[in-house]
């Protein structure tokens, strides 16, 4: 009898690991507990694959050789127990797709900047002309991209939820972009199993593989006795000279791939598409990645140059009466408000505010005072942020939509100000999700 793979979950990652399973001749069954949209139902259909929505019935779950999990899916659920009381080994699809190629994967984690870094260095490989595909995390299945296509790189966006169900999985070059808390409900509020969760990434990683991370890092750098393996490490550093690595001197990235210093990349952060002090991080990863798979320095240097930023990710939307508009959406933790708050040279109106996973607004207080004048609170509890930041702005706002907050917003800035919708909290108190509060928000400042 052929093996029997069940894929839980049926979103962008499980089509795509029923397509490759499929067409690796495996008996194939997808399970969703919540409805499927039509357009992976279709697939499913066409594939002739069969599924079940809005239920998982168990005697068609626990006689699998092996379950696809999606990263949605905590440890905690029924099922889940279920699966491991018996024994059924649980992946998931990066690490089913992984099986099937033996192209050279680079892989990128952290708690920001992933989608960014990942963008960009996929960037530089397109521009050097390599045969190279994204996936992961950022939305595109890697089992999809490996069924339907024949490539030499990979470049993956991997989250800890991903990690923690790949074994064997190698990353030929790893970047830990960053480590700070977020998503502790489903790490048992172990600060620690996260940070492990992320180092997963280093498993299997020989003397050959190279690991890229942030030397300014705290939680990383107090962790590196997670690192397994024995990969070739490039630290990057705004604020210390690493040799090997990536540093920032005399308003110039420099990058070293060796202690000898031969063959060093240099470039104004200027000239960097990407503003703000994170982005210069993300720079700094990518191109140790680009430098490091020999990629010509003038091509780096211009990918860096022209590379357009994804959606949300301090995104300008327009300057309207001296004012300007800036989407930050995709800033779901403090941390990458954080940033987005220290790149800001104008006086700003922070809309600010949403499902609070048990922010700590502390280390924002310090930047609020100098950067903010007003903060318009976009969520339906804002209790936390009043608390807060009373005493640190001159008037705090409450508004239940993206159409009011920009409205209130525009009414209450002056020329010369800027508006950063840069939320520090999930959106789905009053957004599907982060793109629809991104995109409410840019169609309201457009209708200004
Ligand atoms: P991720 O995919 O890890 O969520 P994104 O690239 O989508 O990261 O960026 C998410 C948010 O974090 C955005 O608001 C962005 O401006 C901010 N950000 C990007 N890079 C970094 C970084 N290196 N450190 C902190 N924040 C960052």
């Amino acid at each position: 009898m052929s093996q029997r793979i069940v894929i839980l979950g049926s979103g962008e990652s499980g089509t795509g690991a029923a397509l490759l399973a499929k067409q690796k001749g495996f008996d194939v069954f997808v399970s969703d507990k919540g409805s499927i949209a039509q357009k992976y139902k279709d697939e499913l259909l066409e594939m002739g694959v069969a599924f079940e929505e809005g239920m998982h019935t168990e005697e068609l779950i626990l006689n699998a050789t092996e379950v696809i999990k999606s990263p949605g899916i905590p440890e905690k659920n029924d099922l889940v127990k279920a699966i491991r009381k018996a024994g059924i080994p649980i992946i998931n699809e990066l690490e089913f797709a992984a099986r099937y190629t033996s192209a050279y994967k680079i892989c990128i984690t952290g708690t920001n900047g992933k989608t960014t870094t990942t963008s960009l260095v996929y960037h530089l490989l397109q521009k050097a002309g390599l045969n190279v595909a994204v996936a992961g995390n950022i939305g595109i299945s890697m089992c999809r991209m490996v069924a339907t296509g024949s490539y030499e790189y990979y470049v993956l966006e991997i989250s800890s939820f991903q990690l923690d169900d790949m074994y064997d999985f190698k990353a030929d070059m790893a970047i830990i972009c960053n480590i700070t808390p977020d998503h502790l409900d489903r790490y048992e509020y172990e600060l620690q199993n996260y940070v492990k969760s992320k180092f997963r990434i280093t498993r299997n990683q020989d003397e050959k593989c190279l690991l890229v991370y942030c030397a300014d890092d705290e939680l990383t750098i107090n962790n590196l006795s997670l690192i397994e393996g024995n990969a070739k490490r490039l630290p990057f550093s705004h604020d210390v000279e690493t040799i090997p690595g990536a540093y920032i001197k005399d308003q110039q990235i420099v990058i070293n791939l060796n202690e000898n210093q031969s063959n060093q990349f240099t470039m104004y952060t200027s000239e960097l598409t990407l503003r703000g002090r994170h982005n210069a991080y993300n720079s700094m990863a990518a191109a140790i990645i680009a430098n490091a798979l020999e990629i010509r320095k003038d091509v780096i240097r211009e990918g860096l140059m022209d590379f357009q930023n994804v959606e949300h990710r301090l995104e300008y939307v327009a300057t309207v009466r001296g004012v300007d508009f800036i989407n930050d959406s995709k800033a779901t933790n403090v941390n990458s408000a954080w940033y987005a708050l220290e790149s800001m040279d104008k006086p700003v109106i922070w809309v600010v505010g949403g499902v609070d996973k048990g922010n700590d607004y502390n280390m924002l207080k310090e930047l609020v005072k100098s950067k903010v004048r007003i903060i318009v609170c976009l969520g339906v509890d804002n209790a936390r942020i009043h608390e807060a930041f009373s005493t640190d702005v001159d008037m705090i706002l409450n508004t239940s939509s993206a159409q009011e907050a920009v409205h209130v917003a525009a009414k209450m800035s002056k020329p010369g100000e800027t508006v950063l919708l840069s939320p520090a909290c999930a959106s789905f108190d009053l957004f599907k999700n982060y793109e629809d509060r991104g995109r409410q928000f840019k169609a309201a400042v457009r209708s200004l």
